[in-house]
């Protein structure tokens, strides 16, 4: 495949070139090799993508939910039509296997431009009865949006935010991850395909800078991000200088709680899915394992069978289904967390290991013996490391599973349905699971409370978030004055 873009950014409906900005390489993860090039956007291109958007959104607006909704409609049907094509450059840019990306990726992508397509002509305002008089709302875009995203899903994160901001009649303006440029190129292409005007669906690149200089812009109505807790810190606060919508899908670490009636299969499962899928890499995961002493060994023996089964091989050979780490400063992280958990005492159940060949690799890693304080319980690692920790009894789980900064995600595994039910009540986290992990359809909300976030993408809950209320009061009769 050849992974070179037709140029650095999309804007206004074209392929856009400054070879002025600063110039990103590409590497592919599972190589280490430079796969292209592209150059952060100079002020000139993001001022060619602010007014673009400006220019397009309002007769977007303007337009009927049915039209708009057919649009994001046809591109979903043309991103399913390529998914090979365009999982395999997700591969090339984020390094995760083809087994992954076959179905989680453009399909996800798909599905947001599907749902929000579908949901885009019910977006309707209220009827308010006063007696004669009445009220009535209308429900109006922000205006232009923008986009940030981080290297985990590129192609699943510019459509989980551009799908709903297009629904609801706003303009996008994205800006992907520095170490993932090439995924979004393709969204914007496809979109276009689908007949959307130009200039509403804009990719510059860059790194932090470009964000910032979006994020501060006084004509950008909103700001998505999907990052970081300092990022989302710094984008918060630049956002809040010009009283600017936002939604931020920040990091976690995040509880998954195993009793000991759960079935013990399913369980690894979950904790395999919610530590090892994308090599580690997804915000959600559930990386405090919280094991009840009963079942402890025995669940980590069956863990370190199933681990035996990860297959590190080709990303693009479809019966690889573990990758490599992104990039190489990733990878030196997830090393010094791993040598972190030693070093305070953390018993290694397996992995641990980097690979000896080139790329990014490191082995899927377990620690058992984990207690509340070590940093690898405490921080976010965003890589292949698990942290199981036992427990007693369950009011004690529940204290110490909320006694984190983070509230991303938490998950429950029990036979005991009322006991399912009564610990998710009580775990502070915004996207939960029972007998389950990591699922996330585009049917339910996604986001985090506490540090991990403000707002929700996904579900008709995002339509809150890309769109507001305007109140207009009707009176029928005369208006009575003071004088
Ligand atoms: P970062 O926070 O480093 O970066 C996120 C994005 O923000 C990147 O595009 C980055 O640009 C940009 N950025 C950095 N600084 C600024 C700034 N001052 N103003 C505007 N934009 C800026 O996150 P990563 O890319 O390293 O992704 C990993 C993090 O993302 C993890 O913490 C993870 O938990 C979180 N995440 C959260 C998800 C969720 O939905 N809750 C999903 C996936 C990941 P660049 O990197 O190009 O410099």
């Amino acid at each position: 495949m050849d992974t070179h873009p037709k140029a650095s950014h999309f804007i206004n409906g074209h392929y856009v070139e400054d070879t002025n900005g600063t110039p990103i390489p590409v590497i592919y993860p599972a190589t280490g090799a430079q796969i292209a090039t592209v150059h952060a956007a100079t002020p000139q291109i993001i001022e060619q993508a602010i007014t673009a958007a400006r220019a397009a959104q309002v007769e977007w607006a303007a337009m009927t939910g049915t039209e708009r909704g057919r649009i994001l409609r046809r591109a979903a049907d043309i991103m399913r039509s390529r998914n090979h094509e365009l999982s395999v450059l997700e591969t090339y840019d984020t390094g995760k296997p083809l087994q992954e990306t076959l179905v989680a990726d453009a399909t996800s992508g798909a599905d947001a431009l599907e749902y929000f397509g579908g949901l885009a002509a019910t977006l309707t305002g209220e009827h308010i009865p006063l007696g004669e008089d009445w009220v009535y709302t209308v429900r109006e875009p922000l205006g232009v949006c923008v986009g940030i995203g981080a290297w985990n899903y590129p192609t699943q994160i510019a459509c989980w935010k551009g799908a709903p901001a297009l629904a609801c009649g706003n303009a996008m303006i994205f800006k992907p991850s520095e170490t993932t440029p090439l995924c979004a190129l393709k969204v914007a292409e496809i979109l276009h395909e689908a007949g959307l005007p130009a200039g509403l669906y804009n990719v510059v690149q860059g790194m932090g800078e470009v964000g910032s200089a979006l994020v501060s812009d006084p004509r950008v109505d909103k700001v998505s991000l999907t990052g970081s807790v300092t990022t989302g810190k710094k984008v918060y606060t630049a956002a809040a200088a010009g009283m600017k919508h936002v939604t931020m899908e920040l990091g976690g670490k995040s509880p998954l709680v195993i009793f000991d009636d759960a079935d013990l299969d399913n369980a690894v499962s979950g904790a395999i899915n919610g530590n090892f899928y994308s090599t580690g890499q997804v915000c959600s995961n559930g990386t405090r394992v919280f094991v009840q002493k009963g079942i402890k060994e025995a669940f980590l023996a069956r863990l370190a069978e199933r681990v035996q089964g990860a297959i590190l091989g080709d990303p693009l050979d479809e019966a690889t289904n573990f990758g490599p780490m992104v990039s190489e400063r990733q990878m030196e992280i997830v090393k010094s967390y791993i040598a972190r958990g030693t070093a305070e005492g953390a018993r290694l159940v397996c992995g641990g290991g980097q690979l000896d060949k080139d790329g990014f690799w490191l082995e899927p890693t377990v620690f058992a013996d984990v207690t509340d304080n070590m940093t690898i319980a405490r921080e976010e690692i965003f890589g292949p490391v698990m942290a199981v920790l036992d427990f007693d009894d369950e009011a004690e789980v529940i204290a110490r599973a909320n006694d984190t900064e983070f509230g991303l995600s938490a998950g429950v595994f029990t036979r005991d349905i009322s006991r399912a039910h009564r610990v998710i009540g009580k775990l502070r986290a915004g996207s939960c699971f029972i007998n389950s992990y990591n699922d996330a359809p585009v049917e339910a909300p996604f986001g985090g409370v506490k540090a991990s976030g403000v707002g929700r993408e996904n579900s008709k809950e995002a339509i809150q978030h890309y769109s507001q209320v305007k109140s207009v009061y009707v009176r029928m009769g005369d208006v009575e004055a003071a004088f």
